[in-house]
Protein backbone atom coordinates (compact mmCIF):
# COMPACT_ATOMS: atom_id res chain seq x y z
CA UNK A 1 0.00 0.00 0.00
CA UNK A 2 1.14 3.56 -0.32
CA UNK A 3 1.77 5.67 2.77
CA UNK A 4 3.61 8.94 4.17
CA UNK A 5 5.98 8.34 6.66
CA UNK A 6 7.73 10.75 8.91
CA UNK A 7 11.00 10.87 8.52
CA UNK A 8 12.32 12.13 12.23
CA UNK A 9 16.31 12.29 11.77
CA UNK A 10 16.03 14.43 8.43
CA UNK A 11 12.78 15.71 9.36
CA UNK A 12 11.07 14.85 6.30
CA UNK A 13 7.95 13.60 4.67
CA UNK A 14 8.09 10.59 2.40
CA UNK A 15 5.30 8.79 0.26
CA UNK A 16 6.32 5.64 -0.06
CA UNK A 17 4.83 1.42 -0.23
CA UNK A 18 4.60 -0.28 2.56
CA UNK A 19 2.83 -3.80 3.87
CA UNK A 20 -0.78 -3.62 4.23
CA UNK A 21 -0.63 -3.66 8.48
CA UNK A 22 -2.13 -7.01 9.94
CA UNK A 23 -3.99 -7.80 12.77
CA UNK A 24 -1.68 -8.37 15.26
CA UNK A 25 -3.91 -8.36 18.29
CA UNK A 26 -7.57 -10.51 18.30
CA UNK A 27 -8.95 -6.87 19.13
CA UNK A 28 -8.00 -4.95 16.06
CA UNK A 29 -9.91 -3.84 13.24
CA UNK A 30 -8.08 -3.33 9.91
CA UNK A 31 -9.71 0.04 8.00
CA UNK A 32 -9.59 0.90 4.17
CA UNK A 33 -9.27 4.45 4.54
CA UNK A 34 -10.83 6.70 3.05
CA UNK A 35 -10.40 10.55 4.02
CA UNK A 36 -7.75 11.57 6.02
CA UNK A 37 -7.10 15.21 6.86
CA UNK A 38 -4.07 17.29 7.68
CA UNK A 39 -4.18 18.60 11.31
CA UNK A 40 -2.57 21.95 12.66
CA UNK A 41 -0.61 18.91 14.36
CA UNK A 42 0.83 17.77 11.91
CA UNK A 43 2.16 20.76 10.75
CA UNK A 44 3.80 21.30 14.20
CA UNK A 45 5.18 17.65 13.87
CA UNK A 46 6.97 18.76 10.38
CA UNK A 47 8.03 21.96 11.93
CA UNK A 48 9.60 20.32 14.66
CA UNK A 49 7.73 21.68 17.30
CA UNK A 50 6.20 18.51 18.24
CA UNK A 51 7.74 15.58 18.34
CA UNK A 52 6.45 12.05 16.42
CA UNK A 53 7.84 8.72 15.97
CA UNK A 54 10.17 8.03 13.96
CA UNK A 55 9.50 5.92 10.40
CA UNK A 56 5.31 6.66 11.71
CA UNK A 57 2.55 6.64 9.34
CA UNK A 58 0.94 10.07 10.22
CA UNK A 59 -2.74 11.24 10.08
CA UNK A 60 -5.25 10.76 13.37
CA UNK A 61 -8.38 12.42 11.17
CA UNK A 62 -9.55 9.75 9.24
CA UNK A 63 -12.65 8.13 8.04
CA UNK A 64 -12.69 4.20 6.03
CA UNK A 65 -14.51 0.71 5.72
CA UNK A 66 -13.84 -1.72 8.14
CA UNK A 67 -12.01 -4.86 6.01
CA UNK A 68 -11.03 -7.14 8.55
CA UNK A 69 -11.55 -7.49 12.26
CA UNK A 70 -10.05 -9.76 14.98
CA UNK A 71 -12.10 -12.61 16.43
CA UNK A 72 -12.53 -10.93 19.54
CA UNK A 73 -14.19 -7.36 17.81
CA UNK A 74 -18.01 -7.37 18.65
CA UNK A 75 -18.96 -3.63 18.54
CA UNK A 76 -17.95 -3.43 14.95
CA UNK A 77 -18.41 -5.44 11.88
CA UNK A 78 -16.78 -5.79 8.11
CA UNK A 79 -18.57 -3.42 6.07
CA UNK A 80 -19.02 -0.57 8.52
CA UNK A 81 -18.18 2.83 7.95
CA UNK A 82 -16.00 3.92 10.70
CA UNK A 83 -14.35 6.97 12.23
CA UNK A 84 -10.93 6.68 14.41
CA UNK A 85 -11.11 8.58 17.98
CA UNK A 86 -6.75 8.40 17.93
CA UNK A 87 -6.71 8.95 21.78
CA UNK A 88 -6.82 6.56 24.09
CA UNK A 89 -5.48 6.48 28.17
CA UNK A 90 -3.95 3.43 29.38
CA UNK A 91 -7.18 3.21 32.06
CA UNK A 92 -4.30 2.20 35.30
CA UNK A 93 -2.28 5.54 35.56
CA UNK A 94 -3.42 8.12 38.45
CA UNK A 95 -4.63 10.28 35.68
CA UNK A 96 -6.93 7.62 33.52
CA UNK A 97 -8.05 7.10 37.40
CA UNK A 98 -9.09 10.51 37.88
CA UNK A 99 -11.21 10.52 34.54
CA UNK A 100 -8.10 12.54 32.86
CA UNK A 101 -6.55 10.21 30.41
CA UNK A 102 -5.60 13.13 27.88
CA UNK A 103 -2.76 13.53 30.33
CA UNK A 104 -2.06 9.94 30.90
CA UNK A 105 1.80 8.99 31.30
CA UNK A 106 1.81 6.44 28.58
CA UNK A 107 -1.00 6.56 26.43
CA UNK A 108 -3.06 10.07 25.68
CA UNK A 109 -0.82 11.98 23.72
CA UNK A 110 1.92 9.71 24.72
CA UNK A 111 0.51 7.12 22.09
CA UNK A 112 -1.80 8.92 19.63
CA UNK A 113 -2.49 6.78 16.21
CA UNK A 114 -0.88 8.71 13.58
CA UNK A 115 1.62 10.52 15.90
CA UNK A 116 3.12 7.35 17.61
CA UNK A 117 1.70 4.95 16.19
CA UNK A 118 0.96 4.15 12.10
CA UNK A 119 -2.45 6.68 11.03
CA UNK A 120 -4.32 7.25 8.26
CA UNK A 121 -2.27 8.75 5.43
CA UNK A 122 -1.91 5.34 4.16
CA UNK A 123 -4.47 3.35 2.33
CA UNK A 124 -5.20 1.01 5.26
CA UNK A 125 -4.67 1.20 8.86
CA UNK A 126 -5.09 -1.54 12.10
CA UNK A 127 -6.60 -0.17 15.04
CA UNK A 128 -7.82 -1.17 18.42
CA UNK A 129 -11.42 -1.70 18.68
CA UNK A 130 -11.90 0.63 21.37
CA UNK A 131 -10.78 3.67 19.22
CA UNK A 132 -13.08 3.05 16.51
CA UNK A 133 -16.53 4.06 16.40
CA UNK A 134 -19.57 3.64 13.83
CA UNK A 135 -19.99 6.87 11.95
CA UNK A 136 -23.38 7.77 10.68
CA UNK A 137 -24.83 7.28 7.59
CA UNK A 138 -26.21 10.87 6.98
CA UNK A 139 -22.07 12.00 7.70
CA UNK A 140 -20.35 11.98 4.59
CA UNK A 141 -16.92 9.83 4.49
CA UNK A 142 -15.41 13.49 4.24
CA UNK A 143 -17.56 15.23 6.37
CA UNK A 144 -16.53 12.25 9.15
CA UNK A 145 -13.17 13.69 8.73
CA UNK A 146 -14.16 17.05 10.83
CA UNK A 147 -15.12 14.38 13.75
CA UNK A 148 -12.19 14.39 15.25
CA UNK A 149 -11.41 18.17 15.36
CA UNK A 150 -14.97 18.41 16.86
CA UNK A 151 -13.70 15.78 19.84
CA UNK A 152 -11.67 18.07 20.61
CA UNK A 153 -14.06 21.25 20.31
CA UNK A 154 -16.73 19.38 22.27
CA UNK A 155 -13.87 19.09 25.25
CA UNK A 156 -13.23 22.85 24.77
CA UNK A 157 -16.79 23.26 25.18
CA UNK A 158 -17.03 21.52 28.04
CA UNK A 159 -14.42 23.65 29.93
CA UNK A 160 -16.20 26.97 29.68
CA UNK A 161 -18.72 25.93 31.85
CA UNK A 162 -22.11 26.95 31.82
CA UNK A 163 -22.52 29.50 28.66
CA UNK A 164 -25.48 31.74 29.35
CA UNK A 165 -27.58 32.27 26.23
CA UNK A 166 -27.05 36.15 26.09
CA UNK A 167 -23.49 35.50 26.26
CA UNK A 168 -21.20 37.54 23.74
CA UNK A 169 -18.48 35.24 22.55
CA UNK A 170 -15.37 36.25 20.72
CA UNK A 171 -13.30 33.34 18.48
CA UNK A 172 -10.23 34.31 17.61
CA UNK A 173 -8.46 32.87 14.50
CA UNK A 174 -10.66 31.38 10.81
CA UNK A 175 -8.72 28.42 10.04
CA UNK A 176 -10.63 25.18 10.55
CA UNK A 177 -11.09 24.71 14.29
CA UNK A 178 -12.45 28.57 14.39
CA UNK A 179 -15.10 27.67 11.97
CA UNK A 180 -16.17 24.87 13.53
CA UNK A 181 -16.73 26.62 16.76
CA UNK A 182 -18.63 28.82 14.79
CA UNK A 183 -20.33 26.29 13.28
CA UNK A 184 -20.88 24.24 16.58
CA UNK A 185 -22.07 27.81 18.81
CA UNK A 186 -24.63 28.78 15.55
CA UNK A 187 -26.70 25.19 15.92
CA UNK A 188 -26.67 25.88 19.79
CA UNK A 189 -28.52 29.06 18.85
CA UNK A 190 -25.83 31.81 19.86
CA UNK A 191 -25.95 35.11 17.73
CA UNK A 192 -23.79 37.14 19.54
CA UNK A 193 -20.67 36.08 18.41
CA UNK A 194 -17.57 37.77 16.49
CA UNK A 195 -14.97 36.13 14.65
CA UNK A 196 -11.38 37.87 14.47
CA UNK A 197 -8.49 36.90 11.75
CA UNK A 198 -5.48 38.38 10.18
CA UNK A 199 -5.85 36.82 7.08
CA UNK A 200 -8.38 38.52 4.32
CA UNK A 201 -8.89 35.04 2.45
CA UNK A 202 -9.79 33.14 5.66
CA UNK A 203 -12.26 35.86 7.19
CA UNK A 204 -13.63 35.94 3.62
CA UNK A 205 -14.45 32.21 4.42
CA UNK A 206 -15.62 33.29 7.57
CA UNK A 207 -18.05 35.27 6.17
CA UNK A 208 -19.76 33.22 4.13
CA UNK A 209 -20.13 30.30 6.74
CA UNK A 210 -23.95 31.14 6.75
CA UNK A 211 -24.06 31.81 10.69
CA UNK A 212 -24.32 35.74 9.96
CA UNK A 213 -21.49 36.41 12.68
CA UNK A 214 -19.46 39.41 12.76
CA UNK A 215 -16.43 38.97 10.89
CA UNK A 216 -13.82 41.46 11.30
CA UNK A 217 -9.71 41.77 11.24
CA UNK A 218 -8.11 41.36 14.85
CA UNK A 219 -6.63 44.92 14.78
CA UNK A 220 -10.53 45.82 13.91
CA UNK A 221 -11.55 45.04 17.48
CA UNK A 222 -10.09 48.27 18.89
CA UNK A 223 -12.11 50.32 16.36
CA UNK A 224 -15.47 47.91 17.71
CA UNK A 225 -14.82 48.80 21.41
CA UNK A 226 -14.04 52.79 20.91
CA UNK A 227 -15.95 54.03 23.60
CA UNK A 228 -16.62 51.53 25.35
CA UNK A 229 -15.67 49.75 28.24
CA UNK A 230 -14.67 46.36 27.65
CA UNK A 231 -15.02 45.19 31.23
CA UNK A 232 -18.63 45.94 31.12
CA UNK A 233 -19.40 45.69 27.19
CA UNK A 234 -16.58 42.71 26.56
CA UNK A 235 -16.81 39.38 25.79
CA UNK A 236 -17.75 36.76 28.12
CA UNK A 237 -15.76 34.16 26.66
CA UNK A 238 -12.88 34.54 23.85
CA UNK A 239 -12.02 31.22 22.28
CA UNK A 240 -8.71 31.41 20.61
CA UNK A 241 -8.12 29.07 17.68
CA UNK A 242 -5.37 30.70 16.31
CA UNK A 243 -2.38 29.51 18.55
CA UNK A 244 -0.90 33.13 17.92
CA UNK A 245 0.08 34.84 21.48
CA UNK A 246 -0.28 38.43 19.72
CA UNK A 247 -3.87 37.39 18.67
CA UNK A 248 -4.32 36.21 22.52
CA UNK A 249 -2.49 39.51 23.50
CA UNK A 250 -5.16 41.90 21.48
CA UNK A 251 -8.16 39.79 22.51
CA UNK A 252 -7.92 39.93 26.14
CA UNK A 253 -8.20 43.51 26.54
CA UNK A 254 -11.58 42.84 25.71
CA UNK A 255 -12.47 40.71 28.18
CA UNK A 256 -15.89 41.36 29.93
CA UNK A 257 -16.31 40.96 33.81
CA UNK A 258 -16.38 37.31 34.95
CA UNK A 259 -14.94 36.15 31.38
CA UNK A 260 -13.39 33.15 30.38
CA UNK A 261 -10.32 33.35 28.14
CA UNK A 262 -10.28 29.41 26.16
CA UNK A 263 -6.37 28.86 24.59
CA UNK A 264 -7.68 26.00 22.24
CA UNK A 265 -5.04 27.06 19.76
CA UNK A 266 -1.47 25.44 20.54
CA UNK A 267 1.22 28.14 20.40
CA UNK A 268 4.43 27.95 20.20
CA UNK A 269 6.36 26.51 23.01
CA UNK A 270 7.87 29.53 25.05
CA UNK A 271 5.70 32.15 24.14
CA UNK A 272 4.38 34.51 26.20
CA UNK A 273 1.01 36.39 27.21
CA UNK A 274 1.04 39.34 29.64
CA UNK A 275 -2.19 40.01 31.91
CA UNK A 276 -2.34 42.10 34.74
CA UNK A 277 -2.82 40.13 37.68
CA UNK A 278 -5.30 42.26 39.50
CA UNK A 279 -7.70 41.91 36.86
CA UNK A 280 -7.61 38.20 36.87
CA UNK A 281 -9.03 39.30 40.85
CA UNK A 282 -11.41 41.75 40.47
CA UNK A 283 -13.04 40.68 36.98
CA UNK A 284 -12.86 36.95 38.17
CA UNK A 285 -11.23 35.95 34.63
CA UNK A 286 -10.95 32.40 34.28
CA UNK A 287 -8.34 31.04 31.80
CA UNK A 288 -9.01 27.45 30.50
CA UNK A 289 -6.54 25.11 28.12
CA UNK A 290 -7.58 22.44 26.16
CA UNK A 291 -6.13 19.23 25.50
CA UNK A 292 -7.36 16.42 22.83
CA UNK A 293 -10.47 14.82 23.49
CA UNK A 294 -11.18 13.12 26.59
CA UNK A 295 -14.80 11.00 26.44
CA UNK A 296 -16.01 13.24 23.79
CA UNK A 297 -16.03 11.16 20.65
CA UNK A 298 -19.26 9.40 20.35
CA UNK A 299 -21.05 12.93 21.73
CA UNK A 300 -18.97 14.64 19.41
CA UNK A 301 -20.35 12.49 16.55
CA UNK A 302 -23.94 12.84 17.22
CA UNK A 303 -23.27 16.55 17.40
CA UNK A 304 -21.95 16.43 14.03
CA UNK A 305 -24.73 14.02 12.60
CA UNK A 306 -27.48 16.84 13.93
CA UNK A 307 -24.97 19.55 12.68
CA UNK A 308 -25.00 18.06 9.41
CA UNK A 309 -28.91 18.21 8.89
CA UNK A 310 -28.54 21.78 8.64
CA UNK A 311 -25.53 22.20 6.86
CA UNK A 312 -21.53 21.52 6.86
CA UNK A 313 -20.55 22.38 3.09
CA UNK A 314 -16.48 21.51 3.48
CA UNK A 315 -16.04 23.77 0.26
CA UNK A 316 -18.04 26.54 1.95
CA UNK A 317 -15.57 26.02 5.04
CA UNK A 318 -12.38 26.48 2.59
CA UNK A 319 -11.56 22.75 3.03
CA UNK A 320 -9.68 20.96 -0.09
CA UNK A 321 -9.15 17.38 -1.29
CA UNK A 322 -6.20 15.92 -2.66
CA UNK A 323 -4.31 12.49 -4.04
CA UNK A 324 -1.79 11.26 -1.15
CA UNK A 325 0.80 12.13 -4.18
CA UNK A 326 0.28 15.60 -4.02
CA UNK A 327 1.38 15.92 -0.09
CA UNK A 328 3.49 18.89 -0.71
CA UNK A 329 0.90 20.79 -2.38
CA UNK A 330 -1.28 20.09 0.31
CA UNK A 331 0.87 21.05 2.74
CA UNK A 332 2.07 24.69 0.99
CA UNK A 333 -1.76 25.23 0.82
CA UNK A 334 -2.12 25.28 4.41
CA UNK A 335 0.64 26.63 5.76
CA UNK A 336 0.45 29.40 2.91
CA UNK A 337 -3.70 29.86 4.46
CA UNK A 338 -4.68 29.61 1.02
CA UNK A 339 -7.47 26.97 2.55
CA UNK A 340 -8.67 26.03 6.17
CA UNK A 341 -8.12 22.05 5.77
CA UNK A 342 -6.41 19.81 3.45
CA UNK A 343 -8.14 16.36 2.89
CA UNK A 344 -6.13 13.09 1.78
CA UNK A 345 -8.49 11.32 -0.83
CA UNK A 346 -7.38 7.63 -0.70
CA UNK A 347 -10.32 6.50 -3.21
CA UNK A 348 -8.74 4.59 -5.48
ZN1 LIG B 1 -6.14 16.91 14.67
ZN1 LIG C 1 -3.16 6.27 31.95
Amino acid sequence: MRAIKWNDSDGELKICSTPVPELSKENNILIKVKFCGICGTDIHIINKELSAKNGIVLGHEFTGEVIEKGIDVTTIDVGDRVVVNPNEGCGKCNFCQRGKPHFCLTGGLNSTIGIHRDGGWAEYCAVPESQVLQLPKIISYTQGVLCEPLFCIVHGWDLLGKVPDDSNILIIGAGITGLLWAKMLHHYGFRRVTITETVKSRLKIAENLSTDYHCIMGNELSVLFKGKTPDLDGFDFIIDCSGNPGGIQNGINYIKRGGTLNIFGLCPSGSKIYIDPSLICLNELKIVGTLINPFTSSRAIGLLENMVVNDINLNQMGVETFKLNEYKNALTAVTEKRITKAIFDLNE
